[in-house]
Order: C-alpha cells, then structure tokens, then sequence
C-alpha cells in the first residue's frame, strides 16, 4: 500500500491542492454544462460505487483480512440537510473506503482512457447524447457534478491506521485533499451540495423513485430517512428454495415491466467453468402481439451486483426476446464496456449456455406437459420458429416445432415433426406438408385428393413463416421433408389416383382439351397436362420447381405482391366437367363455354391457393356459368 505523505500525518494536515487530469478536466466541463435530462443517473452510479466498496469490504472480511469496524452493517444511506440556502445530499456507505492517496488518485489524478472514450462515444452521438452511458467508461462518480456546485468525499479507509481523508472540488480545475485525526466509523461519505436548480435530488420521495428505479435490486439495504428504499433482495443470487412465488412474481413484474404472473421461469446458478447466476422469465403473452415494440433482447446483466447494462442484446439469440430476466456474472470485469461485451469470450459463453437452458425447459415442458406447450407455442411458436438461423442448436429447435397437419379435426390441433415421424411408419421416407391460405383452404385442397385417399398425412402451413421455416429443415430423423405439391402420385402408394370407370379412354385422349385450355390460358400457366393426382376435383395448380417456388409464394404473400406465381394446370381426366369439355371440344374446337369454363377452373384453382386478388371477374363469370346451366336445364325439361 502507498504511503505518501497526504495519507498518514501524525497531525492534520492542511489541505493540499491537485489539479484535475485533463481528459477528467474536459469531462468534467462537459458535464457541469450539461442539459441532460436524465441526471438522476448520478445517484445510479453512485449507489453503484457505494455498493461496489460494501461488496470489496465483504470481501476482504471473509478473506480474513483485519478492516477497520469489524462486523459492521454493509449498507448505504442517503440523507439531506440543508446549510443556509443550500441543499445538500449525502451518499453514504459502510464499505471498503479510501485513503487520501487512493482518494487523490481514483478521483481525480489517475489518467483515465474511459473518460476519452466517452467523450469520444458522446461526440458520436451528436447532438442529444446518452449520458446515461457513463458508468460503463468507468468515469461513472463524475456524473455527481450534473447535479453538483461542489463535492465533498470524506472517507474512512477499512485499512486499519489509515487516517480520514477528504476530498473536495468544484469541478473546476482542480480538487483539495485533507487528512484528520478525527476517528470515524468506515467507509465513504459523499456530501452534494445541489445545484439550486436540481435540488428536487434533496425531496426523499424524489431518491426513493430514483433508487426504485435504478437501484432497486442493489444487494444492500439502500436507506433514505433510516427505511430500507430498495425493497427487494438480488433474488437471482438465493438458492430457489429460499425463493417465494410471490417474490418470483414481483421480481418477474420489476424487470419485465409486465403485469400478471410469468408462464414459465428459470433460475439457475452456475460455478464452473463459469460463475454467474441467471433468473429469466417467459411472460404469459407475447408482449410484441400486443403492438409494445419489442424486437430486441434485452436482459439485465449484472457484475458482481453493478447493473451494468439494463437491456442487455447479447445474452441469447434475438429469437429468444421473449424471454425477460437478469444475468449476474462473477467473471466479466467490472468496467467493461457495452461494446465489447458482445465478443467477450464470457458473454459469448453465457449466451451458449443460456440458450441450450432455456431450450431444454421448453423441450421439458413439451414432453411433460404437452397441453401447456401447446399454449406456449401459440404465445411464441413464431419466435421460435426464427430460431432457424441457429445453426447451433438446429436439430433442437426442430423438435421444438409444431403445425397443424391433416391427422386433426381443427386447427387447435398442433403435431410435433417427431409425431408425425412416429405416425407415418417406417417403409415412409418422407414427411410432407403444404402451404396455403387457411387451415380450411388446404383441408380442401385438391392437391391433396391422392394424399387423403392414400391415408398420408401432410402438415399444414398457412402461417407466413411456416414454409420457409420448413424447407429449410430439409431433413429430420432421416425422413425428408417435402412440398406435397411436388410429391410423384407413384411416391403416394399406388400411382393413379383416378380409378377409370369402364370405358373410359385412356387420359391421353384429353390432348385435345389440352391444347384449347393451353392456348386459352397461354403464358399464365407454365404446362397443363392430365393429372394423376386428383380424385374428385377436376383441376388443380401444381409447381414444378420445388425450392425456389416455395420462396417466392413466401415472399409474395409477405409483400402482398399481386402477381401470381406461374404454375402447370393438370386437369382429372375421369372428372365429368373435364369428360364433357373434352366431348365439347372434339365437336367444336371454338365453343364458347370451354374458355368460360377454362378460366372459371384457372380462377378456382388461384383462389384456393389464396392467390386471387381480384374474385369479381370470378363471381361475375360464375353467374354467367349459372345462367348457361339453367338455360340447359329449361331447354333439357322442355324438350
Ligand atoms: P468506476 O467505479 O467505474 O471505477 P468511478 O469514477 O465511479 O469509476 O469511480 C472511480 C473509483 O473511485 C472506483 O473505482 C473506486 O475505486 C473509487 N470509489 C468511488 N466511489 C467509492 C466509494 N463509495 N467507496 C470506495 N471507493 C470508491
């Protein structure tokens, strides 16, 4: 320890006078002038030094150092008086304190980078600059002079012959320094005399709103007019048997800012290879639905009990933002900044840890209690289903995955890709779905007649992100996934799914249908050919090419974009619509009511797939269908 002359004297010595360090000099001038909004942010960084010295006094204690004041209470006090006109806070704790050298050089003379730094990063920022960044410069005691005409620190070191210091300043320039006799209990004092115009910091209901604020989960009693502000312990550092529901709930409710009671919680502590506690919440709603802009992670992380950053981003992967809670690690330093935090080897393994934590609850819950994960999944199935940029964690998150599929009565029902793997039987390689416009669109899609006749099941996908989400799981426990629209009937068990009743000529023989509807529809279909694949519908649109067209039906149906995808039209040769346009066709290559038909099919087939912008040509043509109908029929009753 140094033993400079400021910080014995056998008698007290007249105070010696130091000049600020430039860079803390320049800092200074900026914040003295400061019109920041937010200078209640000093308290935060004091209560954040106070807590800081309680926690290295607790340290040394239980390493068995001798400190001065022995057993005495660990806590902070924040007191006002007033001398003449003047208002004057003290911040007061029972920590580790500061000698006079320590005083001389921790607040004032020791060259600083962080505040350069700041300055730096302020300047960046322009002309409304976040202050409120101080604290992460490791400058964050200068932030007292937003609120302060002058300072006076007074401590007492916890070595044990240390003499009180005090340090004194304007912020202008310089600072004195000044040793006594006098015996004083441990710790450090900090004496604030207000501003005229910032001495609302003086009204106590004013430093509890700050404390509640800022400060509130501060290990430490933080104490104004003798009561206990802060009111709740660090709950994420008790064991969890210590921890009440209640308690879990109104923590859930200060860092979420939500209401009610979470839906799910953990809360684990971890001692090697790291040390840090975590106690994190999924709320009950998806705070996002509700229109509160939440598109970020943001947890609270701690460093051995200092917030250190209020919305943290890095802690888990963006698709996890549901989740709300805080993170205390014992290894990050202390002063470490926001911006590199993010390749911090310790974050980054916090965040690795975190996720595989946070996976595994939810694989938990959905193997134990199926029909609350169901829920879970309505909540934040679609964050989830983001997670598929997680390359690390891929395979868990698509066991995590639920649809709804063509095994369910309604759309409440949801089937994991592992059920539908256990449902589909072994001599089956592949799991297909299908994307369309609503759960009923796809239950009556025709696309799907061989399957629904086949008895194989398709997963329904009429969410946005359900198809692109799907075709890029590719594969799981070895079955392939697939567009049901891409599947070969012969891959569907039993080829054709048209049975021709007797007589009937082979599909072939619609080629000349096929030709008229071809020229008819022209550069609005890539193909039409005879179908295989329907069973009771007389056409259908099919893409031909797989990947690429899942893509764009995502994109457009995210874009609202009006133009429509180029599909092939198959046509049900065995159908009777499709029998009798061919008969109309052979006795007339130009008969009206086969155009009529041919669009009312091609129209049919879009608004199926959800991809009709427009139906009023369709209802019109459909009333003129009608008309040509009943015509037939009044010709057919009369003759
Ligand atoms: P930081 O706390 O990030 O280091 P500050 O500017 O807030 O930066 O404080 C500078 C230093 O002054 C601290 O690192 C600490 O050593 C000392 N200090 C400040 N407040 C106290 C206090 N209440 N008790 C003991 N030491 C303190």
């Amino acid at each position: 320890m140094s033993t400079d002359d400021v910080s014995t004297g056998e008698k007290p010595a007249k105070p010696k006078r130091y000049n600020f360090k430039a860079e803390i000099q320049q800092l200074l001038d900026l914040l003295i002038h400061s019109v920041y909004a937010s200078k209640d942010i000093f308290l935060r960084e004091l209560i954040s030094n106070a807590a800081d010295a309680l926690e290295k006094v607790r340290f040394a204690e239980v390493q068995g150092e001798t400190v001065h004041d022995p057993g005495r209470a660990l806590e902070i006090e924040l007191e006002t008086r007033e001398e003449g006109d003047q208002k004057i806070l003290v911040v007061r704790d029972s920590g580790i304190g500061m000698t006079a050298e320590e005083l001389r050089t921790n607040i004032g003379t020791i060259a600083h980078s962080g505040a350069t730094a700041f300055m730096e990063r302020l300047k960046e920022e322009g002309k409304s600059p976040d202050l409120s960044l101080i604290g992460r410069f490791g400058v964050g005691f200068y932030a007292v002079f937003m609120a302060a005409d002058k300072v006076v620190v007074t401590s007492r070191s916890a070595q044990p012959d240390a003499s009180t210091a005090t340090w004194t300043s304007t912020g202008a320039g310089s600072f004195t320094i000044e040793t006594s006799d006098e015996e004083r209990p441990r710790g450090t004092e900090i004496a604030i005399h207000l501003k005229a115009d910032e001495d609302r910091f003086a009204d106590p209901h004013t430093l509890r709103a700050t404390i509640h604020k800022y400060s509130n989960f501060i290990p430490f009693p933080v104490k104004v007019e003798g009561e206990t502000a802060n009111q709740t312990t660090a709950l994420w550092r008790e064991p969890e048997s210590q921890v009440s529901e209640e308690q879990y709930n109104e923590f859930f409710r200060f860092v979420s800012f939500a209401a009610g009671d979470p839906r799910m919680r953990l809360h684990f502590s971890a001692d090697s290879p790291l040390q840090f506690s975590a106690l994190l919440f999924v709320p009950e709603s998806n705070p996002e639905a509700l229109g509160f802009g939440d598109d970020e992670v943001r947890l609270q992380l701690y460093v051995r009990r200092v917030l250190i950053d209020s919305e943290n981003k890095d802690l888990l992967p963006n698709y996890l933002r549901f989740v709300k809670g805080v993170v205390e690690s014992e290894d990050l330093p202390l002063n470490i900044s926001r911006e590199t935090l993010q390749e911090n080897r310790y974050v980054v393994k916090m965040r690795e840890i975190l996720t595989k934590k946070l996976l595994g609850m939810f694989e938990k819950l959905a193997s134990e209690k199926p029909d609350e994960y169901r829920e879970f999944w309505r909540a934040f199935g679609r964050f989830l289903k983001e997670g598929y940029s997680d390359f690390a964690n891929r395979d868990r998150i698509h066991g995590l995955l639920r649809f709804n599929s063509s095994t369910h009565s309604d759309q409440e029902g949801l089937t994991s890709l592992g059920e539908y793997v256990e449902r589909m039987g072994e001599d089956r390689d592949t799991i297909y779905y299908l994307t369309g416009a609503s759960r009923d669109a796809l239950a009556q899609d025709p696309r799907l007649e061989l399957f629904r006749k086949n008895d194989i099941e398709v997963l329904y996908l009429y969410e946005p992100a359900d198809e692109f989400v799907l075709s890029g799981v590719g594969e799981f426990e070895g079955k392939k996934l697939a567009s049901a629209d891409q599947a070969k009937p012969e891959e569907l068990g039993g080829g054709s799914a048209t049975t021709p009743e007797e007589g009937d000529e082979p599909a072939s023989d619609i080629g000349a249908l096929i030709d008229r509807v071809k020229a008819l529809l022209g550069d609005r279909v890539t193909d039409v050919r005879a179908s295989e694949r329907l069973v009771d519908s007389p056409a259908c649109l099919v893409s031909d090419d797989g990947m690429s067209s899942h893509m764009d039906r995502m994109m457009r149906m995210m874009n609202k974009d009006a133009e429509i995808p180029k599909r092939t039209l198959e046509l049900n040769p065995s159908h009777p619509l499709i029998r009798d346009l061919r008969a109309l066709v052979e006795k007339d290559a130009d008969d009206p009511f086969v155009g009529l038909a041919t669009e009312q099919m091609f129209e049919g087939a879009l608004l199926a797939d959800g991809y009709l912008a427009d139906p009023h040509r369709l209802v019109a043509r459909m009333n003129e269908v009608l008309t040509e109908a009943a015509r037939s029929k009044a010709g057919d009753s009369s003759s």
